[in-house]
């Protein structure tokens, strides 16, 4: 009998989108991706930082660049039959802005 061929183990597929004018070059998320698929780039933006961009290509959705960015302009996309799906959190810069907001204490 003939062995059936192994089927392919489908990877996630991820798509990066980066708001580079509001990047300010921290290189958080270059550390963070395992897969090495962002760098920062050799031109500056509105602001005068390097910025950084992406290589979409070798991405896998793992959310960890957005989740490290401090001011939540990395938005993920997961890739899933010719269409996209957002999946960073809607609540992100939310959560952000109050743990930035200082509490107030009763005097
Ligand atoms: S989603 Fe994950 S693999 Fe894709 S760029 Fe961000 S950290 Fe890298
Ligand atoms: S973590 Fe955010 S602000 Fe810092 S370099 Fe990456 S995209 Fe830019």
């Amino acid at each position: 009998m003939e062995a059936r061929p192994t089927p392919a183990i489908r990877k996630p597929r991820g798509r990066v989108e980066i708001d580079i004018q509001k990047c300010k070059g921290c290189e958080l998320c270059t550390d963070a991706c395992k897969k090495e698929t962002l760098v920062l780039s050799d031109a500056i933006n509105i602001k005068g930082y390097h910025y950084v961009i992406v290589n979409n290509d070798a991405c896998n959705a793992c959310l960890d660049c957005a989740l490290v960015c401090p001011d939540a302009v990395i938005t993920v996309y997961k890739l899933q039959k010719s269409k996209k799906v957002n999946i960073t959190p809607p609540d992100i810069k939310e959560q952000l802005r109050a743990a930035a907001t200082p509490k107030t204490v009763p005097v």
